[in-house]
């Protein structure tokens, strides 16, 4: 899974976009509509699923039961209104974050 990452630019710009998704879905509590290891293959997928656990928990904070953005501390949100925020919003912070995890989640797999 990760050769094929590596070598294919269109594939890997893909599961970027697949995991940017992810993410913010995790952070604003909406179900995935996938899963991790259909995108990066299982032993990628538990790396990543532990450090976007983390992350995702990083970008919010709850108040009087809505959703603050941490990035910006734009609030309140519903889900979804989060989700879209971070969406539209942050997109290129959340891609940033990503490859970067991604990255460290390919170079373990690799040893
Ligand atoms: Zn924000």
């Amino acid at each position: 899974m990760e050769q094929r990452l590596r070598g294919n630019t269109v594939r890997y710009e893909y599961v970027v976009r697949k995991l940017v998704e992810y993410l913010a879905r995790k952070a604003s509590g909406m179900t995935q509509r996938y899963e991790l290891k259909d995108l990066v293959g299982s032993t990628a997928s538990y790396l990543l699923e532990r450090s976007f656990e983390r992350i995702a928990a990083s970008l919010y904070k709850t108040n009087g039961g809505s959703l603050w953005c941490r990035l910006c501390e734009r609030g309140p949100f519903t889900k979804k209104g989060f989700y879209l925020h971070l969406i539209r919003v942050h997109y290129h912070e959340l891609e940033y974050i990503v490859e970067d995890e991604l990255r460290k989640a390919l170079e373990v797999v690799r040893r």
